[in-house]
């Protein structure tokens, strides 16, 4: 699979990872990495660990999430 953003370019950059929101191919170069702190909103027993949550998301959906509402 190659980046869809590169693609959108008209270049060919092998995609090193997956957005987990849209699920396109992303280069290095366009992905965002990011963690996230696993919630549990109702008492359904411990599900993760503490640790964070490592997500990958292209530019598109990263910039989407992170920007959110005006603080
Ligand atoms: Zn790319
Ligand atoms: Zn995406």
């Amino acid at each position: 699979m190659n980046c869809f953003d590169c693609t959108q370019e008209q270049k060919n950059v092998p995609a090193v990872a997956i957005c987990c929101h849209c699920g396109t191919g992303i280069c290095a170069g366009h992905m965002l990495l990011s963690t996230e702190e696993v919630h549990h909103e109702v008492g359904t027993g411990p599900a993760w660990g503490k640790r964070s949550a490592r997500r990958a998301t292209c530019r598109t959906c990263g910039g989407a999430e992170h920007e959110g509402p005006a603080a």
